[in-house]
């Protein structure tokens, strides 16, 4: 082998299939079923954030929603499967004078940086949204849209298995294999695997790899998420509120509402607080949604990194590297994340500048600083 996965979410799907479109034998351990946790829990929002800030995050979401229809059409040819990718566009809602005169700001300002958004009132807001309630008196309208997360994951393993990457199923890894300061393979619970190239992207449970250096300071954020089936009363668009919930329209009819952010450790519960809020929330700004029937309801952990900015890149020991902690925003980047990942791997020009990402900022902190 020459490179080793250990994890099979997004981000270690598609950094396999990236390994192995190089020529590289590619090796993914995956403790479970790929593409079961965050990847699958996920709402898959490709759209702006609220607040325009252009920080090391935000940069790597907007390379990544880039390259997003790209990475849709070589699956399909690669794998026949559709992965329900859909540009229906952003709404920003404002529930009050106050909130619609700082969205009708903060509009101007990206209109002015050449983003293509709208302020909308009156007539115009219930001519684009019809189903929104009397709450919302201005949105904002932005491109914007969605992919399923689950389809794509999928998609992905898919593709994998066609092109040759071995994905090993139920292998949990335990710790790194290390000879100096290279690492040579990792330990599992089903015997040790040999490679020079290890690449982590265990999601929220990365941190539990012993022997990586630096450690790596990722803690599960529970998302509480459920899915109504709401018939002609859903929004026609992503509806990102601040401070959550969102409501995500999916291209087959099921509408998406997210999601909690709780830091209760891996705590799979679903609670009775939980998903009120989110109920009560979405028929707040969609007063339709009342009948709707609920058809599913679920919980992922977002892998949150320690100052809410990915791991990229090379670790301290030779051979290893970091994908992983990308938290709440972790599909619409991850295309980008494992170009970068890559460009560092194959030690060419990278698509982005990866210091803000550089798994290594935290080894000082953890106090090895040799
Ligand atoms: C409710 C919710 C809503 C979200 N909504 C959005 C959204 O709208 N847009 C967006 O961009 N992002 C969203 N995210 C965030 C995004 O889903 C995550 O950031 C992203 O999926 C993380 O991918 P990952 O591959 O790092 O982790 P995961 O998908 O969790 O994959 C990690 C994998 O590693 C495996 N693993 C763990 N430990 C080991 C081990 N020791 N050995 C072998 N395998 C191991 C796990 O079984 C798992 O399969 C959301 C997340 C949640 C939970």
């Amino acid at each position: 082998m020459d490179a080793l996965i250990v994890g099979g979410g997004i981000m270690g799907l598609l950094t396999a299939r990236e390994l192995r479109r190089l020529g590289m034998q590619v090796t993914l351990l995956e403790r479970d079923r790929p593409g079961r946790q965050a990847s699958w829990a996920s709402a898959g929002i490709l759209a702006e954030t609220l607040r325009h800030s252009p920080n090391a995050v935000d940069a790597l979401r907007e390379y990544g929603q880039r390259l997003f229809p790209t990475l849709v059409a070589e699956l399909r040819e690669e794998t026949g499967l559709d992965v329900d990718y859909v540009e229906n566009g952003t709404l920003i809602p404002a529930l009050d004078d106050t909130q619609a005169a700082e969205l009708e700001r903060e509009t101007r300002t990206l209109q002015a940086l050449g983003s293509p958004c709208e302020f909308v009132t009156g007539a115009a807001l219930r001519e684009a949204e019809p189903a929104l309630g009397p709450r919302v008196v201005a949105a904002r309208l932005a491109p914007g849209g969605n992919v399923e997360n689950r389809r794509l994951v999928r998609a992905l393993e898919l593709a994998n298995l066609r092109n040759g990457v071995q994905i090993e199923n139920g292998v949990q890894v335990i710790g790194l294999l290390r000879q100096g300061d290279a690492v040579v393979g990792v330990r599992t619970q089903a015997g040790d695997r040999f490679a020079p190239l290890v690449v982590l992207a265990a999601g929220s449970w990365s941190g539990q790899i012993a022997g990586a250096d630096p450690p790596i300071p990722v803690v599960p954020q529970r998302g509480q998420i459920l899915a109504l089936w709401p018939g002609a009363h859903g929004p026609r668009r992503v509806v990102l509120t601040p401070g959550d919930p969102y409501l995500v329209p999916r291209r087959d009819g099921r509408l998406i509402v997210g999601a909690t952010r709780e830091l209760v450790g891996y705590d799979a519960s679903l609670t009775a607080g939980g998903l009120a809020w989110l109920l009560s929330s979405a028929i707040e700004l969609v007063p339709g949604l009342a009948e709707a029937p609920v058809i599913e309801q679920w919980v992922g952990f977002r892998p949150l990194s320690a100052d809410g900015v990915p791991l990229i890149g090379p670790a301290a020991l030779r051979g290893l590297y970091y994908i992983t902690g990308h938290g709440p925003t972790g599909i619409a980047p991850a295309p980008a994340s494992v170009k970068l990942l890559v460009a560092l791997i194959e030690g060419v020009p990278p698509p982005l500048p990866v210091a803000p990402y550089d798994p290594l900022r935290f080894r000082a902190a953890a106090g090895t600083t040799d």
